[in-house]
């Protein structure tokens, strides 16, 4: 799928009477299905990508485990039924009780960076496995997440060792490339890291478990800022992890388990929002150019948290022909930010107060980044369609 609607969602949303997020789950589980063909690695799925019960079900069916950054993420996921034993604490930022509460519901395995959460986990969690989370440079990736978490390759072996000196066992090494990732190198920058670190902590005697490779793993379809698709090389992408996936099994002196913790790419193009037309507008700015505003009733505080960095596709249903104008699309809200930054998108003229629009691939960080109805914009109710054609629209 590259942005490409397809039948269950186009069902879905065609049937939908009023504004909610659509969720195909027959569309993830292929999503996943294809995942695990292409790599041979343990899927924890990033919860925070998709918090959505119906979601993180069919998944943990498929039997992805899940990638937790808080004691409130970890219960949500045991009250699914998914085992502990599936669940790790993937944020290297946690308290003293956020420890305590994780290891009392069982978790065993926990993310770290430095020798203060390590010392931590020791108190809290005795015991623990503990992965410790190597720095990247997030480049090539919308959203970078590089300078917040992971260490040099230094930290990391004093961190691993720290933590084998505190009755921990030093489990394995983690990378997180940048959510979004647009290209290959990067994932080869970061095997190519991991090797690195691998070697050097041998020599302390440690011989890891496992890796993780995080997330990052691109959708295929968003339009970037100015409204050109996004083309991930995605076929590339997998042929660089799965060589280097081969390399670091061969350098490890003992089996190594591969996880991979993707969010964004299991979901984000099987989801989609129906929304509605506020009005087009034109007016002229003070500069005297007339422009054009479309405003919708969803924008970057009920669904569209990511507008700033991307575009999504647009569908008017009803107005296939006809004349079009180059619009500002934006959000309901009275902040500025509420937009996206493309000036020009093409919107028909036709469009009136209410009319349905089909806002695609808003799958990932949809819910979890809604406000709790910021200037009275409640969040988005959703529901879930399955199968074919004929079984949409189960109610959230
Ligand atoms: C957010 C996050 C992910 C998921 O990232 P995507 O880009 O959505 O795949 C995976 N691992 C960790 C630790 C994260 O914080």
């Amino acid at each position: 799928m590259s942005g490409d609607l397809g039948p269950r969602l186009a069902s879905a949303l065609a049937t939908a009477p009023s504004d909610r997020i659509v969720f195909d789950l027959t569309g993830i589980e292929n999503q996943y299905d294809r995942l695990v063909r292409e790599l041979p690695v343990t899927v924890r799925f990033a919860m925070k990508a998709c918090p959505v019960d119906e979601v993180l079900a069919c998944l943990a069916d498929r039997g992805a485990g899940f990638d937790a950054a808080s004691p409130g993420e970890i219960e949500q996921a045991l009250r699914l039924g998914v085992p502990a034993d599936r669940i790790h604490y993937g944020n290297t930022v946690k308290s003293d009780a956020s420890i305590a509460e994780a290891h009392r519901l069982g978790v065993r395995t926990f993310a770290t960076d430095s020798v203060q959460d390590v010392a931590a986990i020791a108190a809290h969690a005795p015991g623990a496995r503990v992965y410790c989370r190597l720095t990247t440079s997030g480049e090539g990736a919308l959203w970078g997440l590089s300078r917040k978490f992971g260490c040099s390759q230094d930290d990391a072996v004093r961190v691993l060792t720290v933590a084998r000196a505190a009755g921990l066992t030093p489990a394995g090494l983690s990378v997180h490339v940048g959510s979004q990732q647009m290209t290959y190198d990067a994932w080869r920058q970061a095997v190519d890291r991991l090797a690195d670190t691998m070697v050097a902590l041998r020599e302390q005697g440690i011989v890891l478990d496992h890796v993780n490779l995080g997330g990052g793993l691109p959708a295929l379809g968003y339009l970037d800022r100015h409204g050109h698709p996004l083309e991930p090389p995605l076929d590339k992408m997998f042929a660089v992890l799965r060589e280097g996936i081969e390399e670091m099994r061969h350098l490890n002196a003992a089996p190594l388990d591969v996880v991979m913790e993707p969010g964004r790419h299991l979901v984000a193009d099987h989801g989609a929002i129906r929304a509605h037309v506020y009005r087009l507008t034109e007016r002229r700015q003070a500069d005297g150019e007339p422009v054009h505003w479309l405003y919708l009733s969803c924008g970057k505080f009920n669904g569209l948290y990511e507008m700033d960095e991307l575009c999504h596709r647009l569908v008017f249903p009803g107005h296939s022909d006809g004349e079009y104008v180059a619009a500002v699309v934006a959000g309901p809200t009275c902040d500025s930010d509420d937009a996206y930054r493309t000036a020009h998108r093409r919107v028909p003229r036709g469009l009136a107060s209410g009319d349905p629009v089909w806002i695609l691939s808003a799958g990932a960080y949809a819910t979890g980044y809604m406000t709790q109805g910021f200037n009275g914009f409640g969040p988005l109710s959703h529901t879930v369609t399955r199968h074919g054609p004929d079984h949409a629209g189960a109610a959230a």
